[in-house]
């Protein structure tokens, strides 16, 4: 008999699980994909925080303060955890001198969350497409990674030109973590309409899931961005998660990134604008070369929502249900914050207090 069911096996879901074993609980973890990872595993493996705090409230002003205050503080700790796991480190630097953090391998990071987390039930599959409800006699943990490979959740929450998005995400994330906690008496977060979304090349290019990194196309900074409509749009953010809100509502979810020539050979971290170009004409999107410009066309790629479930400081959703990952929403409100560290931060704080430890304090207290 498990002490907790973890519904999804991506960071949140895996660290929950991992830290629920840590505790010496039985979790039973369901998967409804069958493989272990999520968009966990098709990232780029970086997991930060902003540098200081006051700018963490300032990029993301409609966040949760308190659960804000959590992982700013906790991150630390945590990731020296992922790495006592065995998690292998690729870089202690996030390449932005903005943010700090480390960047893990994600299949390694997988792979040792997994290890750690004791495997996923053998028939996680069957189980997680019958959970509609809290099981009642154990606790439930929500890491279903939210719902941004859901068109029609996407329509309703978003806007009606979401649907046209492509999905730059793992594709079991459509919502069931939303609609259970829903249904179990949570409410919703701030900023449901919100979402992490990368300019993606349009079709009729063919991007796989291992190109999801590779083929982002980040540098409206260095490009005049216009909608089919020919209103252009100026990014005011390094992370341009002004752009991608603008993006997703603007007709069939395109944008056309116009770079001057003098500005292909600009770095945006590792890569320069030139090479991002390149990759996205040699994946066929349509790229129009001029005398003085190049012109891309891209597709809003559906990274992660932002908004979810409303949780409290022990991840707590409604009556024996806890939610982490991109199933809370709250944190990053207004802006865009690492969904890699909510998860890892909010999934173990989530197993704590299901098992019935003080989450802020971080020990375990008597069992329920
Ligand atoms: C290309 C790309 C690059 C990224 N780069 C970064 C980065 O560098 N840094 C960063 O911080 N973030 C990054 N992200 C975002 C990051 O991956 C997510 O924020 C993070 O994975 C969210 O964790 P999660 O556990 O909520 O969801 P996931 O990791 O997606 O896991 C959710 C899991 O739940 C499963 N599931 C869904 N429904 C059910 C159900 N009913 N029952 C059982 N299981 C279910 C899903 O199949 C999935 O496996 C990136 C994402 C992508 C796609």
């Amino acid at each position: 008999m498990a002490d907790l069911v973890v519904a999804g096996a991506g960071m949140a879901g895996l660290a929950a699980a991992a830290e629920a074993r840590r505790l010496g609980a039985e979790p039973l973890v369901l998967e409804k994909l069958g493989r272990p990872g999520g968009s966990m595993r098709l990232s780029s493996g970086v997991i930060w925080r902003h540098r200081d705090f006051e700018t963490f409230r300032e990029e993301c002003p409609d966040g949760d303060e308190r659960l804000q205050r959590l992982l700013f503080e906790r991150l630390e700790d945590d990731l020296r955890w992922l790495e006592s796991l065995g998690a292998p480190v690729v870089d202690r630097e996030t390449g932005n001198p903005l943010t700090a953090g480390t960047r893990f391998d994600p299949a390694g990071l997988t792979d040792a969350l997994v290890e750690a987390a004791g495997g996923l039930a053998p028939d996680g599959v069957r189980v997680a497409e019958r959970l509609r409800e809290p099981p009642g006699d154990v606790p439930l943990v929500l890491a279903t990674g939210g719902f941004g490979a859901d068109r029609e959740l996407l329509e309703e929450h978003v806007s009606p030109e979401a649907g046209h998005a492509f999905l730059r995400a793992a594709p079991g994330s459509t919502g069931d973590g939303l609609r259970i906690g829903v249904a179990a008496g949570a409410a919703t977060s701030a900023g449901l309409e919100q979402v992490y979304t990368r300019a993606m090349p349009a079709p009729p290019a063919r991007i796989s899931e291992g190109d999801l990194v590779r083929l982002s196309q980040l540098y409206a900074r260095h490009a005049e961005v216009t909608n089919e409509h020919g209103e252009s749009y100026e990014t005011a953010t390094w992370s341009e998660i002004d752009v991608a809100q603008w993006q997703l509502r603007q007709p069939r979810a395109r944008a056309w990134f116009t770079v001057p020539v003098e500005h292909l050979g600009e770095r945006v971290r590792e890569r320069t604008v030139a090479e991002m170009v390149d990759a996205a004409e040699a994946a066929g999107a349509p790229v129009r070369r001029e005398q003085e410009h190049v012109t891309v066309e891209t597709v809003a790629g559906v990274t992660t929502t932002l908004g979810g479930l409303a949780i409290d400081e022990h991840a707590r959703a409604a009556p024996g249900v806890f939610a982490c990952g991109a199933d809370a929403g709250g944190i990053a409100t207004g802006g865009y914050a690492s969904g890699l560290a909510a998860s890892l931060v909010f999934g173990r704080i989530a197993a704590r207090a299901a098992l019935g430890g003080a989450a802020v304090s971080g020990t375990l207290g008597e069992r329920p």
